[in-house]
């Protein structure tokens, strides 16, 4: 019931909420981390939460980085974590492409080396990696070489993007056959001080207008992300807690997976946001409208320890 959400997580609730739960997905910028220092007691929560017995997971959009290299950079900043327990949008997106029978061939990619690798460690071919040169005159651009054994574009953080890639991805889902996958829709990624950039949701729009098409997108929201890792481990969403810094991704993937859900502070969005959704009676906001909300992932530690 909408009137029994936003609450603050506090006192015996937290006991409550963390017994109710056998797994907890985290979110990774502004809950765990933000940017490359860890959130103050944020790797004590997660290495609690294991020591009693809870299983966790790490579900990020940032699709910058292997599993491999987000497990090194968990271990740098004192958490407790395997690559099995990493759920990117590289990785995600490789398994994603995995999962469609019918797609035999290789991915034209707008994307990093890390998506090139997971995308490689799962037997799948791509092109595209790095900067494309702009060649010929404009004329002969609707004319570019592809390769004809392409079968999906896929469009994730890219610092190489150019009208060149863009070009090519629309010359390639020029072909009705070709899928388009996104690995997320994050239009801003927010930096210290108040400052953003980019992120990957301008490029994958920039894609979707010239190639008039909308990509099938594997990051949060999309229920995809979840069904990641509850095929792998058998997740019960019933029992199951997503912890999140965004509204829009993090909450509304729990919303949409039938999670419980948190919003933590030290990250996008505010509780100011979340009341103005649960105030707005609109059904599509009451799902970015979280059960309960934290400052920060340190308030559940006095719960662990005790
Ligand atoms: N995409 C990129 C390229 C990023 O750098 C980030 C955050 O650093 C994100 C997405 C958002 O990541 P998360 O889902 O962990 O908040
Ligand atoms: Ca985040």
């Amino acid at each position: 019931m909408a009137a029994s959400k936003c609450n603050r997580l506090c006192g015996p609730l937290i006991r409550e909420l963390l017994d109710s739960v056998e797994s907890v997905l985290f979110d990774c910028d502004g809950v765990i981390w933000r940017g490359d220092q860890a959130i103050p007691g944020a790797p004590e929560v997660i290495n609690l939460l294991k020591k009693n017995g809870k299983r966790v997971f790490f579900v990020t959009n940032n699709s910058t980085k292997t599993r491999k290299m987000y497990a090194d950079k968990l271990a740098s900043l004192g958490f407790n974590a395997t690559e099995e327990e990493v759920f990117g949008t590289a990785y995600c997106s490789a398994m994603y492409l995995k999962s469609i029978p019918h797609l035999k061939g290789k991915v034209y990619l707008i994307g990093s080396n890390a998506m090139k690798q997971e995308l490689q460690s799962v037997g799948i071919e791509q092109v595209g990696a790095g900067p494309d040169p702009i060649n010929g005159v404009q004329s002969d651009w609707a004319n570019v070489p592809l390769d004809p054994d392409v079968k999906a574009v896929v469009v994730g953080f890219d610092e190489h993007f150019s009208y060149m890639k863009l070009n090519r991805a629309m010359q390639y889902l020029s072909n009705p056959e070709c899928l388009l996958v996104g690995t997320n829709t994050d239009t801003r990624l927010p930096l210290e001080g108040g400052k953003a950039v980019p992120g990957t949701g301008c490029l994958l729009k920039a894609v979707e207008t010239a190639a008039q098409r909308k990509a099938q997108v594997v990051g949060k929201p999309s229920h995809f992300m979840f069904d990641c890792v509850a095929s792998q481990y058998g997740l019960d969403p019933a029992k199951t807690l997503m912890v999140g810094d965004r509204l829009d991704t993090d909450i509304l993937l729990g919303t949409n997976c039938g999670l419980k859900t948190l919003l933590t502070l030290t990250g996008v969005s505010t509780v100011a946001d979340a009341k103005e959704h649960q105030q707005s009676g609109c059904p599509k906001r009451l799902g970015m409208v979280p059960d309960y909300f934290v400052e920060t992932i340190a308030e559940l530690l006095p719960a662990l320890q005790g």
